[in-house]
C-alpha cells in the first residue's frame, strides 16, 4: 500500500477535527429525515459522492472523541500507524477463526500478545487473545473461571451446581459485569459488592467478611475482580492483597485493567499495577490508552488448558492443524469468525517503538497533572486520588448538569459527570496524546469564567482579562512521535 496518500488524508482529518466543534447539535429526527430523503437505495450513487456525504455527517454529527479537548470516556486519539492497520485488515479480510487460513495474521497477533504477556509479568506459557473489547475479555474471564471452579458447568450448566456461585467486586467496577452475570446465567444477584476504603479501593477486610459469610450461607464464592483504573475515578484496587487473598482462599483473581493496563509499559507508572503479575486473568483494551481505533480488547490467562476447556469446539469442517504448537483462535475465545484485530496494535508498536508508546502514555499522565493542578489552584476541589490522568472535581455552588451543558454549547471541552463516593462531580480524563498544556489552561480559564457567570461567585485566578475568541490552535500540535 502507498501510505503517502493515507498520511495526507489522515493529517487533513485530524486537523479538521482539532479545529472544529467537539459536540454536535443534532436530533435523531434531523438525521433520520436526511437519510430517508437521500438514501432509498433504489439506484447506485457515485462512491465519491457517498463518501463525501458520510464524511460530512461524521464531521458534524458526532462527539469528536479524537479532539484534543475531548476529556471524556476512555476513547483515544488514534495514530496513523493504527489506522493503516485497520485499512489493511479490511482490504485483505484475513479470517482468524483458525490458524491454517491466516498463518501470518495469527503469528503477528501471537507475537504482539506475547510481548504484552511478558510486560504484565505473566508466565510465557500463558495464553492471550484479542477480543472485541473489554466486555468480551471480562466475559471470557468469567466463563473460564466458572469452568475451572465447577467442572460440570460446561456440560450441565449452572442449575446442576449444589451451591450458587458468587463473584466479588466493588461498586466502582465496570457496570458491564451486571450484563455478564445476566447472560452467563449467574444472575445479577451473584455479584457481591465489596465496600471500599476512603480512597475508593476495595476493602480487604470486607471482602474477607463477605466470602466467609457467603460460604457459611451455602453460596460458592469463586472469583474476585480487582479493577486497575476504574471507569469513574481511575482507582486502582489493592492488587497484591487481592492476589494473596485469592491464593489462600482458592478464588480466581481477575484484574480488569481495561484502561489502566497500558501503564504497565511505563517505567514510572508500572509500580501502580504491582500485583497484576499474580492475576489468573487480565483484561486490557488497546483501544483505551494505547491510542488505536476501536475495538481492540485483549484477554490474558495464565492457564491455557482451562481456556481450551472453556472454549472447546468440534470442527470437522475446518482446515486441520498440521502444527501442534499452534492454537486455533476459535478454540481459545468466544468469537468464531474473527477479524485481524491485533494488526493495528502491532503496527503502532512496531512503528512508534516501545519508547514512542511510553511517551504517549506519560504525556497524557503529565497533562492530567497539569489539569489537576490548574483546577485546584483556581478553587476546584479534587475528589479522587489516582496516578492516572483522570480528574473528578467539583466546587460549592456548582450546578453540574447545566454547567456541563454550557461547556458543551460553548465548545470549551467535552467532560462527563459522575458520582464518586456519593459526591456529584465533573469528570475529565486526558485521552488524547495531542492535548497540550496551553489547551488545558485555556479550558480551565474558560471554566472559571463560566462558573463566575453562572453562579455569580468569584472563582480563582483567570489568566487573561478577555475571553480568548479561539482556543489555542490544535492543528500545529504534532504527535509526540513521528508519523
Ligand atoms: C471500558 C472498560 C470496560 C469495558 O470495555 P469495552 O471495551 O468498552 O467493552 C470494562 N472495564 C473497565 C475497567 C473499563 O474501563
Amino acid at each position: 500500500m502507498k501510505i503517502d496518500e493515507v498520511r495526507d488524508e489522515f493529517a487533513r482529518v485530524q486537523a479538521q477535527v482539532a479545529n472544529g466543534p467537539i459536540v454536535p447539535h443534532v436530533t435523531a429526527d434531523e438525521i433520520r429525515s436526511y437519510l430517508t430523503l437521500r438514501y432509498d437505495f433504489k439506484q447506485s450513487l457515485p462512491l465519491e459522492e457517498v463518501v463525501a456525504d458520510v464524511e460530512q455527517m461524521l464531521q458534524t454529527w458526532q462527539v469528536q472523541v479524537t479532539h484534543p479537548r475531548y476529556f471524556g470516556l476512555f476513547n483515544p486519539s488514534v495514530t496513523l500507524a493504527s489506522v493503516l492497520g485497520d485499512l489493511l485488515v479490511a482490504m485483505y479480510n484475513s479470517q482468524l477463526a483458525n490458524w491454517r487460513t491466516s498463518p501470518a495474521a495469527n503469528e503477528i497477533e501471537k507475537h504482539t500478545l506475547g510481548w504484552l504477556t511478558d510486560k504484565f509479568g505473566l508466565p510465557p506459557e500463558s495464553i492471550a487473545t484479542f477480543t472485541s473489547g473489554g466486555t468480551e475479555a471480562n466475559l471470557s474471564a468469567i466463563v473460564v473461571a466458572l469452568t475451572q471452579a465447577f467442572p460440570s458447568y460446561g456440560e450441565h450448566g449452572l442449575r446442576n451446581l449444589p451451591a450458587a456461585p458468587t463473584i466479588y467486586l466493588t461498586h466502582e467496577a465496570h457496570n458491564g459485569y451486571n450484563k455478564i452475570a445476566h447472560l452467563t446465567g449467574l444472575g445479577r444477584q451473584a455479584l457481591r459488592i465489596v465496600k471500599t476504603d476512603p480512597n475508593l479501593k476495595m476493602d480487604l477486610a470486607d471482602l474477607e467478611r463477605l466470602v466467609t459469610e457467603d460460604r457459611k450461607n451455602g453460596f460458592a464464592p469463586f472469583m474476585v475482580i480487582g479493577t486497575a483504573g476504574t471507569t469513574a475515578a481511575g482507582i486502582i484496587d489493592p492488587l497484591e492483597e487481592i492476589a494473596r487473598f485469592c491464593r489462600t482462599e482458592n478464588l480466581w483473581f481477575h484484574a480488569d485493567a481495561a484502561w489502566g493496563g497500558a501503564a504497565i509499559l511505563s517505567p514510572t507508572l508500572r509500580q501502580h499495577l504491582a500485583g497484576i503479575e499474580s492475576a489468573d486473568s487480565i483484561t486490557c483494551d488497546a483501544h483505551k490508552w494505547l491510542s488505536v481505533p476501536m475495538g481492540c480488547g485483549m484477554f490474558f490467562c495464565r492457564y491455557p488448558d482451562r481456556v481450551a476447556e472453556a472454549f472447546r469446539a468440534d470442527i470437522s469442517y475446518m482446515p486441520k492443524k498440521t502444527d501442534l504448537t499452534v492454537t486455533d483462535p476459535l478454540m481459545a475465545s468466544i468469537q468464531w469468525s474473527r477479524r485481524f484485530i491485533g494488526l493495528k496494535l502491532f503496527l503502532a508498536i512496531a512503528h512508534h517503538g516501545e519508547s514512542g508508546q511510553i511517551e504517549m502514555i506519560e504525556h497524557q499522565t503529565r497533562m492530567g497533572h497539569v489539569l489537576r493542578e490548574a483546577l485546584s489552584t483556581s478553587g476546584w476541589r479534587i475528589v479522587n486520588a489516582t496516578p492516572f490522568p483522570l480528574v473528578c472535581f467539583t466546587r460549592d455552588g456548582l450546578s453540574h448538569t447545566s454547567f456541563l451543558a454550557s461547556m458543551r454549547d460553548r465548545q470549551i471541552a467535552w467532560m462527563s459527570e459522575a458520582h464518586v463516593a456519593g459526591v456529584h462531580v465533573l469528570r475529565a480524563c486526558i485521552t488524547s496524546f495531542r492535548t497540550t498544556e496551553a489547551e488545558i489552561h485555556w479550558v480551565v480559564d474558560e471554566m472559571n469564567r463560566l462558573f463566575e457567570q453562572e453562579s455569580g461567585q468569584k472563582s480563582g485566578q483567570i489568566n487573561s482579562d478577555q475571553t480568548m475568541a479561539v482556543p489555542p490552535e490544535s492543528s500545529r500540535v504534532q504527535e509526540p512521535i513521528k508519523q
